[in-house]
């Protein structure tokens, strides 16, 4: 078979719709791009496919996602085809949009504020999912992953376990126990998911513990925010059931609870011992060294002397 030196557009773009369905990405989007450079007309989706291929890989992207999207406002084709997978224009559109808002939401970190506005806007998107994608399948999801499970019903609830999530970590700071209710209801959307939601279970219940500081007797509720247990033994002796339903140790005595100002507290002060024992014993090294250079050189200029 002759090879046309001179292929016309349409001619590389099939070309390249076979590539694409074979695996062969690069080559097919070099057949595209030469596909763009002779015929670029209206209908034209081989900018789309460019940037389908452009997204493999890149799925957390954003700038992948944007030159998708500009793509695909740009064709007045309503529908196109990547591999086996007929994907709509319209609701690609949206897809792309949701997905840029997505990602920019997760790189949100921060303070408290941060994380409350952070859960709001995840609670928006997962909104969003459900109404505008609903039972359709995220293409990127089943296209690049081979994941056909991920519907927007699907990742609408993920994002609304996620929201409610960022608004625990955004609340447990001036209020465990509003903490422990956003958790328990991410936890409800973790079941749905088929996740075993057990990381949010933990923390619903160590949100609502309280105790009475070992140190210093203040009450503290939030366990591993406001409170903390320190790995300790408590002898009989010192085992007083005085029917104080607030408790300062451990059901098994193996541990005293501090709130987190005496936490702190004692671990900083700790620190700084650790610090000065430290400097300490690296000046005695140092000494020790110098010393055992001072023996060599002699050593040396005694052998030197014999010779
Ligand atoms: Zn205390």
């Amino acid at each position: 078979m002759a090879l046309s030196l001179f292929k016309d557009a349409d001619t590389l773009y099939e070309q390249a719709l076979d590539l694409i369905k074979q695996g062969e990405f690069d080559k097919a989007r070099a057949r595209l791009m030469k596909s763009i450079e002779k015929d670029g007309g209206p209908d034209d989706i081989s900018a789309v496919l460019v940037g389908m291929i452009d997204l493999r890989g890149r799925l957390g992207d954003i700038a992948a996602y944007r030159n998708l999207l500009d793509a695909l406002k740009a064709t007045r084709a309503k529908e196109f085809t990547f591999g086996l997978t007929t994907v709509n224009i319209a609701s690609m559109i949206v897809q792309c949009e949701l997905a840029i808002e997505e990602i920019r939401t997760f790189n949100m970190n921060g303070p408290s504020a941060v994380l409350l506005e952070k859960g709001d806007k995840l609670l928006k998107l997962a909104q969003r999912y459900q109404a505008e994608v609903g039972n359709e399948t995220l293409k990127t999801n089943e296209i690049f992953l081979n994941d056909t499970t991920r519907t927007g019903i699907r990742e609408g609830l993920v994002l609304f376990a996620m929201g409610y999530e960022s608004l625990a970590l955004g609340t447990v700071w001036d209020d465990p126990r509003k903490a422990a209710e956003y958790q328990q209801i991410a936890y409800g959307y973790r079941k749905q998911v088929g996740d075993t939601g057990e990381a949010n279970l933990k923390l619903v219940n160590d949100y609502s513990r309280t105790c009475r500081c070992w140190f210093c007797g203040r009450t503290a509720s939030g366990l591993g925010i406001h409170f903390f247990p320190i790995s300790s033994e408590i002898s009989p002796m010192l085992r007083k059931d005085d029917g104080e339903p607030l408790r300062s140790e451990a059901d098994d005595y193996g541990a005293i609870y501090a709130c987190r100002a005496c936490y702190t507290g004692i671990s900083k002060r700790a620190d700084d011992v650790a610090k000065a024992y430290h400097a300490q014993a690296m000046s005695e090294i140092r000494a020790v060294e110098a010393r055992l250079q001072a023996e060599i050189s002699a050593l040396w200029a005694a052998v030197r002397s014999v010779r």
